[in-house]
């Protein structure tokens, strides 16, 4: 009796429903699930898709495709599949013929480079979490081990590779979502020379998040760098730098979060690693003196105290912060502690200083760590830049894009805005290039193109990024009215100029007639992953960026070399206004869309299965919404609304031949004719492939998995 029941068991269709099998008659496709969603019967259905994505997952199959793009959900832990042995296997093989990979998807980018020498990227999105600098570090690994070497190009093989610790270390923090989230955006590029050697690299950092150097919520930490420098450095390091380790609890701007320690971190590991690289990249001993003082600077800035004397005045009440600070950063001490606590105007072509207030001291103070702490992570990725600059000439490139996925918190401010628009642009570009390039494709094969309805959300992009009328416009128009313009006059220009806006809503706008609860200090924007509520407050600081005048005259004088790098004395002579921060990531988002549309795609999509960072765990509510905002049912449509496969004449032939006695062993006419004599004998319908001019089309995926069955027979 329990023997009978054992054979059977109750199976969740892909396609929804439920059925009951004979255990031994699961058919492999039952248990892990198709490789490609194009492959599922029920494409509209998003249960099917997460059912398969559920199937895959159990059986340790992180990846797979719609079509070209690669889906990869975290597995937690580590799989044996990134070996060199795997590597081999995926070399210059098609992505059908073995199980998805992202080693295949970087092997293709690749000889697409070699044979086309056509620029490609690789464009890796999802949330915090999700994967995306795993997936980007593992192509780096690939290409680094797989591809060919020039006599001379080892070292830029070990810089490429060790670029990445280096900047995780200054620009990675533990977070509540990720043990090593990446604070800032990345897009690499890997040059490669004509015979596919890769001989350079060069990278772009987009909006750090900096405001996480004077503040972490709890349960996080402050960029990596500080923890490993305070574990690890040798003690006449510390010495110098006036760091004491035996209590990193002291050091005010690392116990916001009250998360000293974090099991999976080992920071002493990190330290060894990082400084390896540094020599790696090509930093001497000076130079990385130069920069462990100023990350000791913003250590000391954060524990620099103020006070009120009996006329209420602001003063400094902790000078041996500012002697180490005046070594550090080879300032005057006394020059610095009057700029802490005064601040200049020139009005009218005077110079006039006025005194903080305790609470403005206290602010100025956090802008200047702010400020140091951003402008030497750009100096370092500059400095990384000059290192992984080539020598030969550069042939073709593969850039790699490793940015914020859509982020939607209980309280979003000004970074969220800006990490969401940036998710806008993406999702605009991912429109553009892949119904752009599904049409070139038809076209050039003479095959007829139906349209297919999408959302373009180019809409939502005009309403950020409008000239005089988008919201970056008018927030930079409420930052010329210092005084005047607070975050809520801000708030009531957008009301002003944007009610009625399909995508754009407020408390008031609203009357009472939203779903969720809006603020009366918030705007909702209907992004095209879904609704995401900001609260304004902080907008205008945020977005000015300020610091105080004379600051920068005190760090321009500076006598290190890395800040005195960091801050010009053009800065202070040029009287035009320095571009906004939402500008300024508006003018850099652009030149990013820029380089990636001359570049060829590839996609990259990962899902978080669960937000406790374990593996196992496939939680589907959280997975149903990140296959939401991804847009990859969407992304299903639009790839099927079209032909789910197309492959060339030579490749189809090649692998179908020996189900027709025409075309086995071997095709002697032409690649055309042969493919036809092909399908005739499958019976294919009319309706269900077209011949292109060197492709076979073929539209329903059923087609071709009859094909594959009949071929395992
Ligand atoms: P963020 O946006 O916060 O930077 P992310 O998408 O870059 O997030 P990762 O740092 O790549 O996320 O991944 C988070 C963690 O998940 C990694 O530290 C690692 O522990 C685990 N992880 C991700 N991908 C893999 C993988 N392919 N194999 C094993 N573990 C992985
Ligand atoms: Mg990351």
């Amino acid at each position: 009796m329990w023997n009978d029941l054992l054979l059977f068991q109750t199976v969740v269709d892909v396609e929804g429903g439920v059925r009951l099998v004979m255990e031994s008659a699961l058919s492999a496709r039952d248990r892990v699930g198709v490789q490609d969603f194009l492959l599922l019967e029920n494409y509209t259905s998003e249960a099917a898709f997460i059912e398969n994505l559920r199937r895959r997952y159990r059986e340790n199959l992180i990846y797979t495709y719609i079509g070209s793009v690669l889906v990869s959900v975290n597995p937690y832990k580590e799989l044996e599949i990134y070996s060199k042995q795997h590597m081999e296997r995926y070399r210059g093989v098609n992505f059908y013929e073995i199980s998805p990979h992202i080693f295949a998807l970087a092997d293709n980018s690749y000889r697409a480079v070699r044979t086309e020498r056509k620029d490609q990227c690789i464009l890796i999105s999802g949330e915090s979490g999700a994967g995306k600098t795993e997936a980007s570090k593992k192509i780096l690994q690939y290409y680094t081990t797989m591809c060919p070497t020039r006599n001379n190009t080892h070292s830029i093989r070990e810089r490429l590779l060790q670029s990445t610790p280096v900047l995780e270390a200054f620009g990675n923090a533990k977070t509540l979502r990720n043990d090593n989230s990446s604070r800032f955006g990345k897009y690499m590029d890997v040059q490669f020379d004509y015979k596919g050697a890769p001989i350079g690299g060069h990278i772009l950092n987009y909006l750090l998040e900096k405001s996480r150097v004077v503040h972490q919520n709890h349960g996080e930490r402050n960029f990596h760098i500080f923890y490993q420098l305070l574990e690890s450095g040798h003690s006449e390091l510390l010495r110098r730098l006036g760091l004491d380790k035996t209590n990193p609890q002291q050091y005010h701007y690392l116990v916001k979060g009250n998360c000293p320690r974090v099991s999976s971190i080992s920071d002493k590991n990190s330290w060894k690693i990082v400084s390896k690289a540094f020599s790696v990249i090509g930093f001497n001993e000076e130079e990385v003196e130069e920069l462990l003082k100023v990350v000791a600077s913003v250590l000391h800035l954060g524990n620099t105290q103020f006070g009120e004397d009996e006329f209420g005045e602001t003063h400094i009440t902790t000078d041996t912060q500012i002697k180490f600070l005046s070594e550090l950063l080879g300032v005057d001490g006394s020059f610095l502690s009057e700029a802490l606590t005064h601040k200049k105007i020139v009005a009218k072509g005077e110079e006039m200083i006025g005194p903080l207030s305790l609470e403005q001291a206290l602010s100025a103070r956090d802008a200047l760590a702010k400020a140091i702490y951003g402008r030497t992570f750009t100096w370092l990725v500059q400095k990384i830049n000059q290192s992984l600059a080539f020598q030969v000439k550069c042939s073709s490139v593969i850039g790699l894009l490793d940015i914020y996925g859509f982020e939607v918190f209980q309280n979003n401010s000004f970074e969220q805005f800006c990490i969401n628009y940036c998710n806008e642009k993406l999702q605009q570009l991912f429109i553009e290039l892949t119904l752009k390039s599904e049409q070139e494709e038809y076209e050039a094969e003479g095959i007829g193109w139906e349209s297919v309805e999408y959302f373009n959300n180019k809409v939502i992009c005009d309403l950020v990024e409008e000239k005089f009328k988008g919201i970056i416009a008018i927030l930079d128009e409420e930052c010329l009215r210092p005084g005047e313009a607070s975050d809520i006059t801000f708030l009531e220009k957008l009301e002003d100029r944007l009610g009625g806006h399909p995508h754009f809503v407020t408390h008031k706008l609203a009357n009472g007639k939203t779903r969720k609860a809006l603020g009366r200090d918030e705007f909702r924007l209907l992004h095209y992953a879904g609704e995401v509520n900001y609260n304004v407050n902080g907008f205008l600081d945020k977005n000015n960026d300020l610091l105080y005048r004379n600051l920068k005259e005190v760090m321009c004088q500076s006598e290190n070399q890395i800040v005195k790098e960091c801050f010009h004395t053009d800065e202070l002579t040029d009287q035009r206004r320095p571009e906004t921060a939402a500008t300024q990531f508006k003018l850099s988002l652009a030149k990013l869309m820029d380089i990636l549309m001359s570049k060829e795609p590839s996609y990259i999509r990962c899902i978080k299965p669960n937000d406790g960072k374990q593996p196992g765990r496939f939680e589907e509510v959280l997975v149903r919404h990140q296959v939401k905002y991804l847009g990859l049912m969407e992304n299903l449509r639009v790839r099927r609304a079209g032909f789910a496969y197309r492959r060339s004449f030579e490749a189809f032939l090649q692998r179908y031949k020996p189900l027709c006695p025409d075309t086995w062993p071997n095709w002697q006419g032409n690649l055309s004719d042969g493919v036809s004599t092909l399908v005739r004998h499958l019976n294919y319908k009319p309706e269900e492939y077209k011949l292109g001019r060197s492709k076979i089309f073929i539209r329903f995926p059923k087609t071709l998995f009859l094909t594959e069955d009949a071929l395992e027979i």
